[in-house]
């Protein structure tokens, strides 16, 4: 079975308290895009099934996302077998675009499929938390609010069709030390999330993307937010409605109303940059 498995981005992430878990409740409007890994689950050739992607230095066998995902399936159906996976991975990995999860939730609904267990869209998201908070998202795709740790998910309007570019610069940014930067009592600037919705509602892309704004830029040690800020103001500069960055970055994107002008950006985003995506919004997985 092949699948496709959408990465994703953060249109907003907000941070709203530290729980007494550790964790943080976290509020966010997720956006699938059509940059995709492509995956093909077949019935193992061994006695254990293994996973392999076309990256050298991803994790292999269980401890690639794709077989923890497997994994949880067997457990919570009770059925299913050992599954081979394969990835052509096209999204870059730890990148704040949950390259990773994606793969998790394609393998979940090709084990959903694979063994008739029929399960629902809501109990496969339940599995998927079990492998990663971002991976109940991925099981359904679309556009949606998350929120608690990224599990607590409410689909929403899809943001009306544009152009996407998506650039990774090249080095990559722990998540645990960013949250153990944010104080939320001392956030300064948050995004408009009631706005966005608001925006999502009425399908105004304009009033969507001048709202976005991501809590873990104002984090970021000096050096990195000025590289983030410099991929930003190239995206604007080539006419952007907004960008932002995904995630616990260092992606970052912008979404442009004119072809030519995503274009244009992807051409200039090349000159200094190799992972750079012209992608568009892609819909709901069920
Ligand atoms: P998020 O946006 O959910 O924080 P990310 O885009 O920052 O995720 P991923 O690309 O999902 O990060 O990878 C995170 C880690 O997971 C990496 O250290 C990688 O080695 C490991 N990993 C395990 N399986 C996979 C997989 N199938 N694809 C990518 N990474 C994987």
């Amino acid at each position: 079975m092949e699948l496709t498995a959408n990465a994703k981005i953060n249109l907003t992430l907000d941070i709203l308290r530290k729980r007494e878990d550790g964790y943080h409740d976290l509020q966010m409007v997720m956006q699938s895009v059509t940059l995709a890994d492509c995956i093909t689950v077949t019935p193992a050739k061994g006695p254990q099934g293994d996973a392999v992607a076309d990256l050298r230095f991803l994790p292999t066998g269980n401890r690639n996302l794709a077989q923890v995902a497997a994994a949880a399936f067997r457990a919570a159906a009770g059925l299913g077998g050992e599954v081979d996976v394969s990835i052509r991975k096209r999204v870059p990995v730890c990148a704040g675009l949950a390259g990773g999860s994606a793969d998790a939730a394609a393998v979940l609904r090709a084990m959903n499929a694979l063994t008739g267990a029929g399960l629902s869209p809501a109990r496969l998201a339940d599995i998927g938390a079990q492998v990663g908070s971002d991976v109940p998202f991925c099981v359904l795709g679309g556009t949606a609010l998350a929120e608690g740790r990224g599990e607590l998910l409410t689909p929403l309007p899809p943001l009306p069709p544009c152009q996407i570019v998506v650039c990774k610069p090249p080095f990559s940014i722990s998540t645990p030390p960013l949250f153990g930067r944010v104080n939320v009592r001392k956030i300064v600037r948050r995004p408009d999330t009631a706005g966005v919705l608001d925006a999502l509602g009425v399908g105004d892309l304009p009033g969507v993307a001048r709202r976005m704004y991501n809590v873990f830029e104002d984090v970021l040690d000096r050096r990195r937010a000025a590289d983030i800020a410099a991929v930003k103001a190239v995206l604007i500069d080539c006419g952007a409605l907004g960008a932002s960055m995904s995630g616990s970055g260092p992606s970052v994107f912008g979404l442009f109303d004119r072809e030519d002008a995503a274009q244009a950006a992807v051409l200039r985003l090349r000159d200094s940059f190799r992972d750079v995506f012209l992608c568009a919004p892609a819909g709901p997985k069920v």
